[in-house]
């Protein structure tokens, strides 16, 4: 039987996006989601001194908003979770909201952690003799391990995570000759890590040159990193026949073509990246290691895969997503600590979990969509208020430009930003003609 938490968080998210902005943040307080404080914040803009600013990047002149959202009816590894989402592009909000009241009501949603360290690495460009590389690398390993925890990683190791190994590879160079690169593996608990290991790698640059006698070209961290994956699993029961198959399909050609991967992908980076934003979260580290992943065995292929078992749909997402709830700017900036305090995480594993889980389910509602009405339906109907606004409607024009723009789109299946200017056109005209 559902918790009375659990009850709460379904009724309180019915009807939520028929609401005005006021109710909506009045329901999330309610759900316990934002504090009194916090609304106060986001209805008074959610403002940012622009001091914090130039505390995080240079040659500052201002800031950068995008609309903030929440996606609704997410019971991921059964507990319910509000989910923030900076975003500029329409219809992913709905869209995630809407697949997710679907999977709520027809199915699962599990997610795991596989491995938890991330990726250093200390390049030697050019080595004479690898192998001997290699053993000196092994002999050393323990020893260079504790330094750096003792040194460098003492916090992480308080915490339970720190260095805990490294390895070495053999990487050709394409001159017939190779080059040796290290890789150190460390935990970083609740941080995304990127600072931490780079100090790592660049503290074990002498040691590592002393024993070898080689010379360390470069020390960085890997965004690709096959050490610390996260998994999302879907489980639909009760669908016809038909659109599994239909679904499963669509995934097979995603996994098979790179164009369809690529926005196959894309999609699912819809449900991902706008968590990471809100969050303070380094997207482009994210993006760059599940598209490395999605590219493992030297083909580039979609992130996701979907299939029919016995009765039951299953999805399954599983690549890199390493982020941080410390470190970096989420706690930093008042907005991503807001967001991540509305999802009650406690872990960097738990968001990264969520994440995993979000990206699943926004490809399952693409892919429902592309299988079934198309993409446009959907998304042009939510686009309609963009296209209104571009061709240049005032407050008061917007619902009519609005209401015909939606009879052309029935009609005609498509819709531009040159319909909404005739239509905007048109109405003026109308109006002129009929001043006294
Ligand atoms: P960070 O440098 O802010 O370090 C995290 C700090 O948090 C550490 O000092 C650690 O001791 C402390 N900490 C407190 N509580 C902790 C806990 N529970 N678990 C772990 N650490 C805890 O952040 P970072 O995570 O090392 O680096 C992230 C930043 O690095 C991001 O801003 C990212 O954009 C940037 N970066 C990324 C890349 C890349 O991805 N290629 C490269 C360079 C820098």
């Amino acid at each position: 039987m559902a918790s009375k938490v659990e009850r709460n968080f379904s009724e309180l998210f019915q009807g939520f996006s028929k609401l005005d902005r006021e109710e909506r943040l009045a329901r999330l307080q309610e759900m316990g989601a934002l504090s009194g404080e916090d609304v106060r914040f986001l209805r008074a803009g959610a403002h940012v001194p622009i001091e914090l600013a130039e505390k995080f990047i240079e040659n500052v002149v201002g800031f950068f908003q995008l609309p903030l959202g929440v996606a609704t009816n997410f019971e991921i590894d059964g507990r319910s979770r509000v989910i923030p989402m900076a975003v500029e592009e329409t219809s992913i909000i709905a869209a995630a909201s809407k697949t997710a009241k679907w999977v709520r009501e027809n199915g699962s949603i599990t997610t795991e952690m596989r491995g938890h360290e991330i990726i250093g690495q200390i390049q030697i460009a050019k080595v004479s003799d690898f192998g001997h590389v290699a053993e000196l690398v092994k002999l050393h390993e323990q020893e260079w391990v504790t330094a750096a925890n003792r040194d460098v990683a003492a916090g992480l190791v308080s915490r339970g995570g720190g260095v805990k190994r490294i390895d070495v590879r053999r990487v050709e160079r394409g001159d017939g000759k190779a080059m040796a690169v290290l890789h150190v593996f460390a935990d970083p608990c609740d941080a995304m890590g990127a600072n931490i290991i780079n100090q790592v790698c660049e503290y074990l640059k002498g040691p590592v040159e002393l024993a070898t006698q080689e010379k360390v070209t470069m020390c960085i961290l890997s965004n690709l990193v096959d050490s610390r994956l996260t998994r999302a699993r879907v489980e639909m029961l009760g669908l016809e026949a038909e659109l599994m198959e239909r679904i499963e399909e669509a995934s097979l050609f995603a996994q098979q073509d790179p164009y369809r991967a690529a926005t196959n992908n894309k999609g699912v980076l819809n449900g991902i990246d706008p968590i990471l934003i809100a969050t303070g979260n380094d997207w482009r580290a994210v993006e760059a290691g599940v598209h490395s992943y999605a590219t493992r065995d030297g083909r580039y292929r979609s992130i996701t895969c979907w299939k029919r078992e016995q009765n039951r749909l299953v999805g399954v997402f599983e690549a890199p997503v390493v982020l941080g709830v410390v470190g970096g700017v989420t706690t930093l900036h008042p907005t991503a600590k807001l967001c991540l305090k509305m999802l009650q995480v406690k872990s960097a594993e738990e968001l990264s979990r969520i994440c995993a889980a979000v990206g699943l389910v926004q490809n399952l509602g693409a892919l429902r969509a592309l299988t079934t009405v198309g993409i446009i339906e959907g998304h042009m109907k939510l686009h309609i208020k963009n296209l209104t606004l571009g061709a240049g409607a005032l407050e008061r024009e917007v619902p009519f430009v609005q209401k015909r723009l939606e009879e052309i789109l029935s009609l005609h299946k498509r819709i531009s930003l040159s319909n909404a200017i005739e239509v905007l056109k048109e109405l003026r005209a109308e109006r002129a003609r009929e001043l006294p």
